[in-house]
């Protein structure tokens, strides 16, 4: 059994795999009221939850603590409070279980996590609030083909959704209202494998501010960015002759988007896989599913010898396991 521990942002959770199968996947998430995320207080959340969700992890998967092999931790990327949370929770845990740790690029974890649903070698289509990045293995790393030039593309929904005075998160509220939206043309910026959404931001608001009908701006909005993340996604697919393509992070959760991925796979006889929204979410099975890999392949350390990586990219980490 290994346990993982997801804690690089707003969510704690934790997860337990064995033999690339889930037992367990809880998590929790903090919420504000308004504005976004402070991280310090986001890592005091983490604190106050951990015990419960690992106690409730176990009781899941019905196994016991004597079981665990090994525990994986999310270590990078991310937030430092949060991050440090996860790290004193999992050299706790490590140290009382008297195992070792396996130190888990969150990126990379959304990568891995396909596999649980038949992909082996994709190119990952991560879009979630702060990170948008193509990712795909060539040459003993994950390498990121492609990725925003500005905000991520969840982060950029959020803040169109404020401007129009809708809560957080967004991209939920903005998919509604696309459903019955009409398509208006607004600006669309890929260069190469790279996008960039802040020339859409300010066009939107402007439209917005000049009294467009919400639900056409919401349509046009998905239409356009999903557009240019399909297109970079495509071209990241025909760069490295892969035929598979993985989605994760929130904004996956989007049906729109998931479509028009569908489509373009369907197109070039490519395999769509799109895993259940709680593996597209930030989530601690994920963490602990690429732990068993990285696990079996050698890589564990005494806990004393873990640290956080806030900045840690995609492509730092060495790849030995596959
Ligand atoms: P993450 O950062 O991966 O936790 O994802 C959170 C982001 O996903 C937020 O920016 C949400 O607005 C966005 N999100 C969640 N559900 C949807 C949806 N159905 N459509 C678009 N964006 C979404
Ligand atoms: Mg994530």
């Amino acid at each position: 059994m290994i346990l993982g521990i997801e804690c690089t942002a707003h969510t704690f959770g934790v997860g337990i795999v064995n033999k690339g199968k889930i037992l367990a996947n809880v998590r929790d998430m903090y919420v504000t009221e308004f504005g976004g995320i402070v991280p310090t207080e986001s890592a005091k959340h983490h604190k106050n939850v951990a015990e419960k969700l690992y106690q409730e992890a176990i009781k899941t998967a019905s196994i016991k603590e004597k079981e665990i092999l090994a525990i994986a931790l999310s270590n990078a990327p991310g937030l430092a409070p949060c991050l440090f949370a996860g790290l004193d929770f999992a050299k706790e845990k490590a140290k009382k279980l008297k195992v070792k740790i396996i130190p888990v690029n969150h990126c990379i974890a959304h990568l891995e996590i396909g596999r649980s649903v038949g992909s082996s070698d994709p190119v990952l289509l991560y879009a979630s609030g702060a990170n948008t990045q193509i990712i795909a293995y060539a040459a003993g790393k994950y390498r990121v083909f492609g990725e925003t030039l500005d905000i991520g593309v969840g982060n950029f929904i959020d803040k169109f959704a404020r401007h129009l005075g809708l809560g957080f998160p967004g991209g939920p509220q903005i998919e509604q209202l696309a459903r019955n939206g009409k398509y208006i043309e607004l600006p669309y910026t890929i260069k190469g494998m790279d996008v960039s959404f802040s020339g859409l931001q300010t066009k939107l608001q402007q439209l917005h501010k000049q009294g467009k009908n919400v639900e056409d701006l919401a349509f046009s909005l998905q239409e356009t960015a999903f557009s240019m993340l399909v297109e970079a996604a495509e071209r990241a697919m025909a760069h490295t002759g892969k035929n598979e393509l993985v989605l994760g992070g929130g904004v996956a959760c989007n049906s729109r988007l998931q479509e028009m991925c569908r489509i373009m796979c369907n197109e070039r006889n490519a395999k769509f896989f799109c895993p259940e929204k709680p593996l597209l979410v930030d989530n601690a099975a994920m963490t602990a599913f690429t732990g068993e890999i990285m696990h079996n392949a050698g890589i564990s350390f005494p806990p004393e010898k873990i640290e956080i990586k806030p900045r840690e990219r995609t492509d730092d980490v060495k790849v030995i396991w596959r």
